[in-house]
C-alpha cells in the first residue's frame, strides 16, 4: 500500500560523515581516533537491563492488578481500546480550545520523570493543562529523590498531595508497576528502561494513519473503531539500536496487531537476533538498503549512549551501513515517509537533509503526541474510582 507525502524526495549526495562519537565513563560524547568507538558505562544502580525483554503476558490485564485508566504496555491495549483511544484523540483535537479546558478543570495530574525529555514531557504537560487540569511536575534533580527517597514514597507522597493521575518516566524497565501497585492510581508510562514507551507507539501509529491513502483510512477507521487489517500492506522498518529502544519495542508490539510488517534493521551488536521473538508479524533484515526498498514508512533511531553500558560500536561503520541520508532514500524509498521518536542526533542516524527533507514527518508526530496525550490522560482521569461529580457535569 502506497503511503502518500508531500513532494517527492530530491536526488542529493550523501552528507559528509561528520559524527565522530567516543564515549567515556561520564557519558560526554567527544572525539579521538579516525575509527573512533563509542564505550560507555553507566552505573548499575541506573543501567537497565542490557537485553530485550518479552513480555510476560499479552492483552488485559488480569483484573485488580493495575488501575483501569493506566497505559503501561501497550501490549495490555485491545484493538478496541487502541480504536478508542484514537476516537477520543479526534474528538478533542476538534473540540473548541475553552470547552477541552472545562473537560477535567482542576483535576490534579504529576509528572514524575527521573530521566530527562523535551518531548514527552512537554506534551503531556500542555495536554494536561489544555484540559484544564493542574499539573505538577517532579524531577529526579531537583526533588527529595536527589537525597534517596524510593519511588514507592515519591508516588505515595503524590497521591495524599491529591495527584489522581501519575506519568512516569524512568531508567527502570517495570517501574511503572511497582508506582502503579503501591499507589493504586493509574499511572501514564511516558518511558520505562528499554521496555516501553506507549504514547509513543500511538503517536506513531496516528502519524502513519494520517498517511494513509483517503480510501485506506476510511476502512482503517471503519465504525469507529480499527481493526486487524487497518495498516495491512504498510511496512515499518525500524532502524538502529533496537536493544535499548523502548520505542520500537512498543510499535513492534503494536503494529503488527492491525496488520503491518514490522521490519527491524540495524548491526547484531544493538539487534540481536532473539528480538524477532518479540511477536508475529517482527522481522530481521541486516541489509538497510535492502529493507528500505520494502518500506512505506522508516522509523530511524538514536543510539542510546546513556544505556550502552560497555559495548563497543564502531561509528564510522554505523554511519556507512546505517545512516539515512537523500541519496539512500531517493534511490531506495523515495516514497516513504521518515519516522523518529526524537532526540534527532543529526549527521549520525539521519542526516539534516532527512530530518528537514520533504519525507520527513517528525515534527506530525509531535504534533499527533500531544493529541494522543490528550486522549490517555481523559482516560486515565474518567476511568479513576473517584472521578468527582462536577468534572463530569462539565463535559
Ligand atoms: N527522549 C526524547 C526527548 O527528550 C523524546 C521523549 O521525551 O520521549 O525529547
Ligand atoms: N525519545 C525516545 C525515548 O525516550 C527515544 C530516545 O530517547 O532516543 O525512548
Amino acid at each position: 500500500m502506497p503511503i502518500k507525502r508531500k513532494t517527492p524526495a530530491k536526488q542529493a549526495t550523501p552528507k559528509t560523515r561528520s559524527a565522530k562519537i567516543a564515549g567515556n565513563g561520564a557519558g560526554n560524547g567527544h572525539s579521538s581516533s579516525s575509527r573512533p568507538l563509542l564505550t560507555l558505562e553507566v552505573s548499575p544502580s541506573i543501567s537497565p537491563r542490557n537485553k530485550i525483554t518479552i513480555p510476560q503476558f499479552h492483552g488485559p490485564v488480569p483484573p485488580g492488578f493495575l488501575h483501569p485508566g493506566s497505559a503501561i504496555s501497550v501490549s495490555h491495549f485491545t484493538l478496541e481500546d487502541v480504536g478508542s483511544i484514537l476516537e477520543e484523540a479526534s474528538e478533542l483535537e476538534a473540540m473548541p480550545a475553552a470547552r477541552r479546558a472545562l473537560r477535567y478543570a482542576k483535576r490534579r495530574v504529576a509528572l514524575l520523570f527521573y530521566e530527562s525529555s523535551t518531548r514527552t514531557r512537554t506534551s503531556f504537560e500542555l495536554a494536561a493543562k489544555s484540559l484544564g487540569a493542574d499539573t505538577a511536575l517532579v524531577s529526579a534533580l531537583s526533588s527529595s529523590i536527589e537525597k534517596g527517597e524510593s519511588l514507592k514514597d515519591t508516588g505515595i507522597t503524590l497521591r495524599s498531595l491529591g495527584a489522581e493521575c501519575i506519568i512516569l518516566r524512568h531508567p527502570n524497565s517495570g517501574a511503572p508497576y511497582l508506582l502503579a501497585r503501591s499507589t493504586g492510581l493509574p499511572i501514564l508510562n511516558a518511558g520505562d528502561g528499554s521496555h516501553e514507551h506507549p504514547s509513543q507507539a500511538l503517536l506513531d501509529l496516528r502519524t502513519i494513519l494520517a498517511h494513509l491513502p483517503p480510501s485506506a483510512r476510511s476502512t482503517a477507521k471503519r465504525n469507529h473503531s480499527i481493526g486487524d487489517r487497518a495498516l495491512q500492506g504498510v511496512t515499518v522498518t525500524i532502524v538502529g539500536d533496537i536493544l535499548h529502544s523502548r520505542v520500537a519495542r512498543s510499535n513492534a508490539l503494536l503494529l503488527p496487531r492491525l496488520g503491518a510488517r514490522v521490519i527491524f534493521c540495524g548491526p547484531e551488536v544493538l539487534l540481536p537476533e532473539c528480538a524477532a521473538a518479540i511477536g508475529p508479524g517482527v522481522e530481521i533484515e541486516r541489509d538497510f538498503e535492502r529493507a528500505l526498498k520494502q518500506s512505506n514508512v522508516v522509523m530511524m533511531l538514536r543510539i542510546q549512549k546513556e544505556r550502552l553500558a560497555g559495548l563497543e560500536i564502531d561509528l564510522e561503520d554505523y554511519i556507512e551501513q546505517y545512516q539515512l541520508h537523500m541519496h539512500r532514500l531517493a534511490a531506495h524509498a523515495p516514497a516513504a515517509i521518515v519516522l523518529h521518536p526524537g532526540p534527532v542526533i543529526r549527521g549520525l542516524e539521519i542526516t539534516g537533509e532527512i530530518a528537514d527533507g520533504p519525507n520527513s514527518a517528525i515534527a506530525e508526530q509531535v504534533y499527533h503526541g500531544s493529541i494522543i496525550r490528550m486522549a490517555l490522560l481523559g482516560r486515565a482521569l474518567d476511568a479513576h474510582p473517584k472521578r468527582n461529580e462536577q468534572s463530569s457535569k462539565n463535559r
